[in-house]
């Protein structure tokens, strides 16, 4: 094997020569890359809109901007990304995205090809929760379940530094079991696109949370402007928030009951609500099975970044077994 110079001598290497990971963020509507070195600094970061609804052109817009930001970042670089849904472990092919276009779609596979490289893929709130975890607000904590809460209401959860995906890749998929300690006027709660009613989500996304507040009293408000005016006295939307912080206990209590985190970390458009980090844990108590509850409930600190920080490190930095994705195939 030849050895060029820089190898040898203490020489910075050649820009060519630095290893780098690069994260994407395949959304809906844009697609974020970035691009970070060893140390976890972000060299360079690139989006573009996403090309809704054309799965070709979506491959080939994401494979464009990842050779640009490695070019333009100098190194050679491992790519992560997340994405809606996930793979089926059964088929191997994407499943639950709500961009549908990449639904039954070998997703990694052709990534890999295009790219002459492999890939790994996570389901986004996932690589939030490995991100808050590794590099955010939950630095430390052994178990850390991380939801995010804007358009829908996703969760993953890291275990000792590594996203637990479960048998069927569903593991975090709370935002689809019903509402718990539903009261008389929460049965049967409003209809779900997954088919079901009074699922979490349809109380707790941001279109959730609207719809709650213009069927208590008439107005269609947006999230961000029902926290802003509860924030200035509004007492309606102060309404509105305490009913939605009841429901989030509620709902999280589940999540203690079950998996008992050391952190719970928001993120997600409704996650700048600071009440919430106050009013609902103390609420929680009222359905979590202990005498006591010391579950954290942290605001995210990865911010913007989360998305593809966290999908940079469903890579290792010199190929040792990933930290990022539990013991099964991380496809
Ligand atoms: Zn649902």
């Amino acid at each position: 094997m030849e050895i060029s110079p820089s190898r040898l001598t203490s020489a910075p290497a050649e820009p060519h020569d630095r290893r780098l990971r690069i994260g994407v963020d395949l959304g809906g509507t844009k697609i974020e890359v970035a691009a970070f070195d060893d140390a976890g600094r972000e060299l360079v970061r690139r989006r573009v809109p996403t090309p809704r609804h054309d799965y070709e052109r979506t491959l080939g817009a994401l494979v464009e901007l990842v050779l640009a930001v490695e070019d333009e970042a100098g190194g050679s670089a491992t790519v992560g990304v997340g994405m809606p849904g996930a793979l089926s472990p059964a088929t191997g092919l994407v499943k639950n995205a709500n961009s549908v276009w990449l639904n039954g779609q070998p997703f990694d596979v052709a990534l890999a090809a295009r790219l002459g490289r492999p890939v790994r893929l996570a389901n986004d709130a996932n690589c939030f929760a490995l991100s808050e975890a590794l590099a955010g607000a939950a630095v430390g904590a052994t178990c850390v379940f991380g939801v995010i809460i804007g358009t829908g209401t996703g969760a993953g959860i890291v275990f000792d530094g590594r996203i637990w995906r479960g048998r069927n890749a569903t593991a975090g998929e709370w935002g689809h079991n019903p509402l718990p300690w539903p009261t008389a006027d929460e049965r049967p709660g409003p209809p779900c696109y997954c088919g079901r009613s009074g699922c979490i989500e349809t109380y707790l996304s941001g279109p959730g949370l609207e719809r709650d507040h213009a069927a208590a009293c008439g107005q269609e408000v947006t999230a961000i402007e029902i926290g802003r005016r509860a924030a200035a006295g509004d007492l309606a939307c102060d309404a509105t928030l305490v009913r939605y912080e009841e429901r989030m206990a509620r709902a999280l209590a589940h999540v203690i009951n079950l998996l008992d985190p050391d952190v719970i970390v928001l993120g997600g458009g409704l996650s700048n609500l600071e009440r919430l980090y106050t009013n609902v844990p103390r609420l929680w108590g009222r359905w979590v099975f202990s005498d006591r509850v010391d579950t954290r409930l942290l605001p995210p600190r990865c911010g913007d970044s989360s998305g593809v920080r966290g999908a940079a490190w469903l890579w290792p930095a010199g190929g040792e077994r990933a930290p990022g994705v539990d013991g099964r195939s991380a496809r």
